[in-house]
């Protein structure tokens, strides 16, 4: 096919996720041919730095080498083998045994594979179910779950979520699920005070446990800093009192750690930057830097001994897909670990992210339809509104947000936009350089759509 002939067939074959069919026919979406580092490249050839990072995946950049030479080595080797009951692989044992090791501060002990992140919440729900029954309290089968969170698109991933948009056209949903509020600064009924925020969200948390009768609940499932819902970073003291409720009432902590696993916050694991341990982790994307799907739950070591004391069979594993611990992904993986301490990717995560997180902060100053920059180390979310003193959301149906990353990529930069929010997940292995040449192409962008309207 030529360009011509492949832009016109992308609108009319293929649906996109989280797109209307009919949207992509009338605007389709820009065609990415090639990348190189932190760099892309559309189908006309026109560059631009990865602002987007894949979709929060492409920790390593584009185009590894050693990641290449591994999964083409697996493919020479065995490209595929299950890892059922009967069978197993060399790969899927070395990643196993890599990953628990990567994790001993967190005390895992063993991991369930998977295809990707919507996958690795589906076991870890199942899994914090199977735990309680294990344990006798098979009563204990609710969840609770974040206002904005993401949690993926399987029923019991959507049915967690805290954004109406990703539930509405499938409900009715798994029964037992309940929302509380996210402890979103910028945007509560509550207080500007980060901390006095924290004691009133946790509390929340508690209210609602102890309303649905704490014998009933499985578990709390959260992304230490939401990104989907707009990059939303809790206060400090958050996670320490929602471990501490958990612990009170017997439910189970489980960090949605799709986005904020190996590194992106500047931290190899979400849950190190609050101190807190989960009892379950569900880990994709960075995990294979993006370039094969690969999902992970990690098991730590009190929900791992119900299952392994367990002596009734209730504690096998009746969970996981053709293609859990796919020898090429796992390869992938493991050779994405090894580059992740050659390029000392996370310690450059927190150090280009503080430059980045640095300088964006001073949008607000510069453009009067900012109304709010936040994030930390390599995720930033930035909030546009129509009237910075009054906080008055950007409607949906602005084509503002569209605009400013019309004109970034025309500059050379690729965002993304999810409703209000402009959001950057850039490689982990970004220079400092490019950070630069990302923040002045941002400023620009804003600058010249402020300048029109
Ligand atoms: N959890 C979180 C926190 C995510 O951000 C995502 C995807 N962005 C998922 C789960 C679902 O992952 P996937 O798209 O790989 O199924």
């Amino acid at each position: 096919m030529d360009i011509d002939q492949l832009k016109q067939h992308n609108g009319r074959h293929l649906w996109h996720p989280m797109a209307h069919p009919q949207a992509i026919r009338d605007t389709p979406p820009d065609i990415i041919a090639r990348g190189e580092g932190s760099w892309v490249w559309d189908i006309d050839g026109h560059k631009m730095l990865d602002g987007v990072g894949g979709l929060w995946s492409a920790n390593l950049g584009h185009s590894n080498r050693a990641v290449r030479d591994a999964i083409v080595a697996q493919m020479d080797t065995l490209p595929f083998y299950n890892a059922f009951r009967g069978t197993t692989h060399v790969k899927a044992i070395e990643l196993s045994t890599r990953l628990v090791e990567m994790m001993q501060p967190e005390g895992v002990q063993a991991v369930v594979f998977s295809n990707g992140g919507s996958d690795a919440v589906e076991g870890a729900l199942k899994i914090a179910r199977q735990f309680h029954k294990l344990r006798g309290q098979k009563d204990r089968s609710k969840f609770i779950s974040l206002r904005q969170g993401y949690h993926g698109v399987h029923f019991g991933g959507m049915s967690v979520n805290g954004n109406s948009n990703f539930r509405r056209a499938y409900e009715p949903l798994l029964p037992g699920c309940f929302h509380v509020d996210t402890p979103w600064l910028y945007r509560n009924p509550f207080t500007d005070d980060p901390e006095r925020l924290s004691e009133i969200c946790a509390e929340l948390l508690e209210r609602e446990i102890v309303f649905q009768g704490p014998d009933t609940v499985a578990a709390f499932i959260a992304e230490p800093v939401q990104g989907a819902g707009g990059v939303i970073v809790p206060p400090a003291s958050y996670w320490p009192r929602v471990r501490e409720i958990c612990d009170r009432h017997g439910v189970l902590l489980i960090a949605d750690e799709v986005v904020t696993g190996f590194g992106r916050t500047g931290e190899l694991f979400g849950t190190r930057l609050w101190g807190v341990n989960a009892d379950i982790w569900c880990l994709a994307k960075g995990i294979s830097s993006g370039y094969v799907p690969l999902g992970a739950t990690a098991i730590g070591a009190k929900v791992a001994d119900a299952f392994l004391s367990d002596t009734s069979g209730l504690g096998a594993v009746s969970h996981g897909y053709t293609y859990s611990a796919h020898p090429v992904a796992a390869a992938a993986a493991l050779a994405t670990f090894d580059e992740l301490v050659r390029l000392d990717v996370v310690g450059n995560a927190a150090r280009v992210g503080a430059r980045l997180q640095e300088r964006l902060r001073r949008l607000p100053q510069r453009c009067a339809f900012v109304g709010d920059v936040r994030g930390i180390g390599l995720m930033i979310g930035i909030e546009m509104v129509t009237d910075q003193a009054s906080r008055a959301p950007m409607p949906r149906t602005s084509d503002i947000p569209a605009r400013v990353a019309r004109a970034a990529y025309r500059r050379g930069l690729m965002v993304r936009i999810s409703g209000p929010n402009l959001i950057l997940s850039p490689p982990l292995t970004i220079s400092a350089e490019e950070i630069d040449f990302l923040c002045e192409v941002l400023e620009a962008s804003f600058d010249e759509v402020g300048a029109s309207l």
